[in-house]
């Protein structure tokens, strides 16, 4: 395949792709961010905040090139919103704190996550400036990524969303074939209600007292998260929730294993 039909075969495998931003503080960083993931080939950037960041310092930053990226910014309230119809959510984080668990590097991050580019809306989700996401947030997320650095040290926000981007870009472009698709999974918005169903139905049979909710939460949202579950296989599990909140509550169970 020559170069132009490779690159416009990239493009289009990765129009699923959105970059987010969380609660970034300078307008700077956004145009910044705007720019290299239009270089990287990425035409979807989507912001979490309440008002749009500063036009002037996004322009500056974006310059004529990424004009587009800007102009169709989104905006979302929460995290949650601005992922509600992904199925592949990739976090980013400069720390390496105890909780969390299942690090990859920017490699492992690709290899992943090619092969749900076909069937699956997949975002990669980058911190505030000052803080980084917050374990809430990185709860949302099916994997979770360091750029390694020569001091542990962080980077800046807009170069953190370049090396990423470049990572999945130039990998694509090296390879002749495209992956094997995964399936299409569950989208973040229905797994979070299995796990708010999971919550209710655990708690009803005593098992989750108010205490253990925070760390059961961080927990078994890992779990689930980066198996990548399929519709069908949520509705496995929410059909097991219901029978227990029906047992719970006195109810006749009916029986669903066989259905
Ligand atoms: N003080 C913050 C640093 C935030 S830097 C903290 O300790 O978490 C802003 C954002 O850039 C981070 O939330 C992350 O999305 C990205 N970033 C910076 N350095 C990174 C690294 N080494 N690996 C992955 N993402 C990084």
């Amino acid at each position: 395949m020559g170069v132009h039909k490779k690159l416009e075969a990239v493009k289009e495998q990765l129009a699923g792709v959105r970059v987010v931003l969380v609660r970034p503080k300078y307008g700077e960083n956004v145009g910044g961010a705007a720019r290299v993931a239009h270089n990287m080939g990425i035409s979807r950037l989507v912001v979490v905040a309440h008002g749009m960041p500063e036009q002037a310092a996004m322009e500056k930053m974006a310059t004529h090139h990424a004009k587009d990226l800007i102009t169709n910014l989104t905006l979302a309230p929460t995290l949650a919103e601005a992922v509600a119809d992904c199925s592949w959510v990739v976090g980013t984080t400069a720390r390496q704190g105890r909780r969390r668990f299942f690090l990859e590097n920017p490699a492992q991050m690709v290899e992943h996550l090619l092969p749900k580019l076909a069937k699956n809306q997949v975002a990669l989700v980058f911190g505030p400036e000052n803080q980084g996401l917050s374990n809430a947030e990185l709860e949302l997320c099916n994997a979770t990524v360091t750029i390694p650095t020569a001091d542990f040290s962080s980077l800046n926000l807009a170069q953190a969303v370049g090396v990423l981007c470049y990572e999945l870009f130039s990998t694509m472009m090296a390879r002749k074939e495209s992956p094997a698709a995964a399936p299409s999974q569950a989208s973040s918005r229905v797994l979070t209600a299995m796990y708010d169903d999971l919550e209710k139905s655990l708690r009803a049979i005593g098992y989750l007292q108010e205490s253990d909710l925070g760390y059961w939460r961080h927990n078994i949202s890992h779990f689930f998260n980066r198996i990548g579950l399929r519709a069908r296989e949520v509705k496995l599990v929410k059909g097991i929730c219901q029978q227990v909140q029906w047992l719970a509550e006195g109810r006749p169970v009916k029986g669903g294993g066989r259905k």
